[in-house]
């Protein structure tokens, strides 16, 4: 039927159809990811290449980059010394200069004397001529015309099936048509505040700039407007569910507040008061509770989402909270338990041991509004259990992020939501992976803690070191080392460095320094009733080296441990060495941290030292986010970090901040899209998330 091939572009178009293409081709574009002309238009080159003007031999400058056209006057291959080299002669009319390529072997039968190259680099002085070395260039076969624009231009992401040569010879003579069906968003008002130029123009100069700063301007326009939908999403999303979705309003009395209060044994901080009136004050209302509660380990997040789940309790609904693992549910549950003890709030820790006719038990409990508050994974309140009344969902992500995106609704109810975490979220990040939630922070921790100081100790300071911590176990205080591994690997001949690492080896070592002492260790593969044995005499003080992995990382509170030694600190990420060290300085006594660790790499070295110089949790994971980028601080799938094609939320953060300003605004006027202007921002909105943000009933 279809014999001839469609002559307008429209981006629903297979790529098959554009002029050039065809099905071989169009099986190599599919691998690289387009299958239609709308992916052509947005596939991105990764770089491009801008080559100055040809100039004359007689006007080049060493040291400056230059285009010439030039005939070959003579040529040299060299396949023996250092280095095989290739070497040209080249002339026109004004002058002499020499070209040599290293490797060139290749260039023997390709530059013969007489052809005419175009060649672009920047030259030097060599021996009192100037010369190119391994410039770009084109050879030019006598009939074409010269075109030396052909060295310039985008470098695509290519295959081995598919040259960016032929890439660019697809794309360029369809540029116009192709980005002139791009449409706009914004009116011409908007655009020239915010100094973005229009989408076909910026679409156009993505792939084919004129010149650097027009390939700027492009940029700017569609990374902005790659962030300005990212945040339209999450605006609406937000606006959608304040909208449609009740909570139950909660009161808070002063009697029930005096009640809650007087379930702790200590006043609350400042911090956690300011908190808490946020949180109340989100929960008084039928729109639903949206709030992250950020703090560092040992801040006092417990208490507050206590204090939350209270209230919910106070009327008359139920509180579930949920912890990423079994052992953290487990650890709530018991902190619980000591805050309620002789209360009649009913309370139910959900395991996953639970079977049969006991998980139907529970069932029935949390189904008829039995029990008051539930304690447990994600996945298992998630499975199949069924609340008769839950008012507030908590969720302790501790430093594990994710599970916030997936636990909003409990079975179709909707609730407030209490998100904690432990880990401090760069702005950049709460503003993207969190953009829809608010946000309350406990910055300080409860009063009467001492000082941690931290130190990068070098090999040579180890014996130093070690006396150091003699005279703290001889001040009755307890240590722990910290160590990557359990046992040497393969790899490690025993007397290494590597191996001291290794904590089982290292505790024998250890032992023997330490010999007035007792040395114990512990690990993550012991068996459970042996690691509580060990935990529980290194409470009790009968332990006064505890030389561990990794395990010791989350929930630990032994006040009395006021020494972390943490072996191959370059080993360790900046987030987990910030959790290690939360292990320690938790009473009023002054801790120590020491981080043993041996690197010349500079990334290292500054992740180090950072922490010498700050026990900020923000200003830590601020620097890690720098360093890291968040695609490797998060797993970007896991922690629903945004598909940014062009955007970098840390390198674009003002247009970023830009987006969001006008993203929220644009959701509270018109929350619908509907005004005839938003139409082509809608149609982008449901093409880039479907339904996925509701969009598609939203609209
Ligand atoms: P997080 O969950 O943020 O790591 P927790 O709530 O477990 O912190 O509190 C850490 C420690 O501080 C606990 O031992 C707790 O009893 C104590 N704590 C919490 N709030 C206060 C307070 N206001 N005054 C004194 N101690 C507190
Ligand atoms: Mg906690």
């Amino acid at each position: 039927m279809h014999s001839t091939k469609p002559e307008k572009l429209d981006l629903t178009m297979p790529v098959q159809f554009v002029k050039g293409v065809g099905p071989t081709r169009a099986k190599a574009f599919e691998a690289l990811g387009v299958k239609t002309v709308a992916d052509l238009l947005e596939y991105f080159p990764r770089d491009w290449v801008f080559i100055p003007e040809p100039v004359k031999i007689s006007e080049l400058h060493p040291n400056e980059n230059a285009t010439v056209a030039a005939v070959i006057e003579q040529t040299d291959f060299r396949a023996f010394g250092r280095q095989p080299m290739f070497k040209a002669v080249v002339a026109d009319e004004t002058g002499v200069c020499r070209i040599v390529w290293f490797h060139g072997g290749y260039l023997k039968n390709k530059l013969t004397p007489g052809k005419v190259i175009v060649a672009s680099g920047k030259p030097a002085v060599y021996k009192h001529q100037l010369q190119f070395t391994n410039p770009r260039f084109v050879v030019l076969d006598g009939a074409g015309a010269a075109e030396p624009q052909s060295l310039a231009g985008p470098v695509y992401p290519a295959s081995a099936k598919l040259a960016n040569r032929q890439i660019k010879r697809i794309i360029q003579p369809i540029i116009d048509d192709l980005a002139s069906t791009a449409d706009e968003f914004f009116d011409d008002k908007f655009r020239a505040e915010t100094k973005l130029i229009t989408r076909p123009d910026a679409f156009k100069w993505i792939h084919f700039p004129p010149d650097a700063e027009k390939l700027a301007q492009a940029k700017r326009r569609l990374k902005y407007d790659e962030l300005f939908l990212m945040q339209l999403g999450l605006a609406l999303k937000r606006y959608k569910i304040r909208h449609f979705s009740p909570a139950v309003a909660m009161n808070l009395t002063d009697k029930i507040d005096s009640r809650i209060r007087r379930r702790f044994p200590f006043l609350l901080t400042e911090d956690q008061n300011n908190v808490i009136e946020e949180i109340a004050a989100d929960m008084s209302k039928s729109v639903p509770m949206n709030r992250l509660l950020q703090g560092d380990v040992g801040s006092g997040k417990t208490v507050v989402a206590l204090y939350a789940a209270l209230l919910a309790v106070a009327n008359k609904t139920q509180a579930v909270i949920m912890a990423p693992t079994e052992i953290l549910a487990g650890q709530h549950f018991l902190s619980i338990e000591r805050y309620l003890k002789g209360s009649d709030v009913k309370r139910l820790l959900v395991t996953g041991g639970i079977t049969g006719k006991k998980r139907n038990e529970i069932r029935k409990k949390t189904g008829t509004g039995r029990v008051d508050i539930v304690v447990g994974t994600v996945a298992l309140i998630q499975k199949d259990i069924e609340f008769a009344n839950p008012g507030i969902v908590i969720i302790d992500e501790q430093h594990k992020f994710g599970v916030h995106q997936r636990a909003g609704l409990i079975r179709d109810k909707t609730t407030h939501r209490l998100v904690m975490t432990a880990t401090p979220i760069p702005r950049t990040l709460a503003m993207t992976v969190f953009g829809d939630l608010d946000v309350s922070v406990i910055q300080h921790c409860p009063p009467g803690r001492g000082k941690v100081v931290t130190r990068w100790v070098s090999p040579e300071d180890r014996s130093k070191a070690y006396d150091f911590i003699r005279q703290r176990l001889k001040a009755k205080k307890q240590a722990y080392f910290v160590c990557p591994r359990i046992e040497p690997g393969p790899f490690d001949s025993h007397d290494t460095a590597d191996s001291v690492k290794a904590a089982a080896h290292h505790c024998k070592i250890l032992a023997k320094v330490f010999g007035d002492f007792n040395v114990e260790l512990l690990h993550g593969r012991m068996r459970s009733d042996k690691k509580q044995d060990i935990m529980s005499r290194f409470r009790k003080g009968q332990i006064d080296v505890l030389v561990t992995t990794i395990v010791i990382e989350v929930g630990l509170d032994i006040p009395n441990a006021t020494v972390m030694v943490i072996e191959g600190a370059d080993r360790f990420g900046l987030a987990q060495l910030h959790q290690l060290r939360g292990r320690i300085g938790r009473r009023q006594d002054n801790s120590y941290c020491l981080l043993f660790a041996e690197t010349e790499n500079e990334t290292t070295k500054s992740r180090l030292e950072i922490m010498t110089r700050t026990n900020d949790g923000f200003a830590i994971s601020e620097h890690d986010l720098k360093i890291r980028g968040p695609g490797e601080l998060f797993s970007a799938r896991q922690h629903g970090l945004p598909d940014l094609k062009i955007a970098n939320i840390i390198e674009d953060f003002d247009l970023l901040t830009l987006a969001r300003r006008n993203a929220f605004e644009l959701a509270r006027s018109d929350p619908m899209l509907n005004q005839p202007n938003h139409h082509n921002i809608r149609r982008a909105l449901i093409k880039k998330f479907g339904d996925k943000l509701g969009l598609v009933d939203v609209a």
